[in-house]
C-alpha cells in the first residue's frame, strides 16, 4: 500500500496529512489556523470527513492549537500519549528547558509570549502508552511508536516505507536551527538521543520534523553519534 504526503503549514508547526486506504493528520498546528488547514486540504483534493486519526505528536502548544477546531470540522479521533496530557489542564502553555543557549534565547523570549496564547480544549479519544499502537486499522501502512526526551509523552509516526513524522525530535527551522538536527529545547537531551537510536534501529529513512523540510535520517545518525 502505498502513501502519499500532504504539509500544511500552520503557524510555527508543519503538520502532515497522510493518505493510504484511510486518512490521518499528525498534529494540531498553532491555535486559529483552522482557515488554512481548510485551503491544505482543499489543494491536497481532501474531504475533511474522510480523516479518521488525529496523532499529536505531543503536547505543546503549537503541535495542539487548533485540535479542537479540526476535530469538530473533520469528526477524526485524537490520539495522544498519556505523559503529555497534563498540558492539556494549562491555563496559559508552559515552554520547556531550553537545551543550548539560543534554545535558551528562544524560550526566555516565548515565555514572554505564554500568557497571549489561549488553546480551546478538546477531549482526547486515544489515550497511548509506552507500547505505541499499529495504524493497519485506520488503513496506513505504519505504527505510532513512544519517543521520549522533547517531552516525556512525544510521539512518533513511523511508515512501513521508512518516513518518519517526529514533531520536535529533530528540528530544521530557523529561528531555532539552521541545519537539520537535534532540537535546542526540550526535557532531557539524553533522552532525545536513546529515542533517535532506537528509530535509526527501527528502518527509518526520511525524517518529517515539525518544524522544517524533510531530511535523510543519516544527519540524526551523525548528530546522535557527534554529542553522545
Ligand atoms: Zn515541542
Ligand atoms: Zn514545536
Amino acid at each position: 500500500m502505498s502513501i502519499s504526503i500532504h504539509p500544511i503549514q500552520m503557524g510555527l508547526d508543519t503538520v502532515y496529512i497522510i493518505k493510504g486506504e484511510s486518512v490521518i493528520l499528525i498534529d494540531g498546528g498553532d491555535p486559529h489556523k483552522l482557515n488554512v488547514f481548510q485551503e491544505g486540504l482543499e489543494k491536497a483534493s481532501i474531504n475533511p470527513k474522510d480523516i479518521q486519526l488525529i496523532i499529536l505528536t505531543h503536547g505543546h502548544w503549537d503541535h495542539i492549537g487548533s485540535a479542537k477546531d479540526i476535530k469538530d470540522l473533520t469528526g477524526a479521533k485524537v490520539l495522544m500519549h498519556q505523559k503529555d496530557m497534563k498540558f492539556l489542564d494549562e491555563t496559559y502553555p508552559s515552554q520547556p528547558p531550553g537545551i543550548t543557549p539560543w534554545g535558551k534565547v528562544i524560550i526566555a523570549l516565548l515565555k514572554l509570549y505564554s500568557p497571549l496564547i489561549r488553546i480551546p480544549s478538546f477531549d482526547v479519544d486515544i489515550i497511548v502508552d509506552d507500547e505505541g499502537i499499529s495504524l493497519t486499522e485506520y488503513g496506513i501502512p505504519g505504527k505510532v511508536i513512544h519517543t521520549p526526551g522533547h517531552t516525556w509523552g512525544s510521539l512518533s509516526v513511523l511508515m512501513d516505507s521508512g518516513e518518519i513524522f517526529v514533531g520536535d525530535l529533530a528540528m530544521n527551522k530557523f529561528p531555532m536551527r539552521l541545519t537539520p538536527g537535534l532540537p535546542i529545547f526540550g526535557d532531557d537531551i539524553q533522552v532525545v538521543k536513546e529515542s533517535w537510536r532506537r528509530v535509526l534501529e527501527m528502518g527509518a529513512k526520511t525524517v518529517f520534523p515539525a518544524h522544517g523540510k524533510s531530511f535523510p535520517v543519516d544527519v540524526m545518525r551523525e548528530a546522535v553519534m557527534i554529542s553522545s
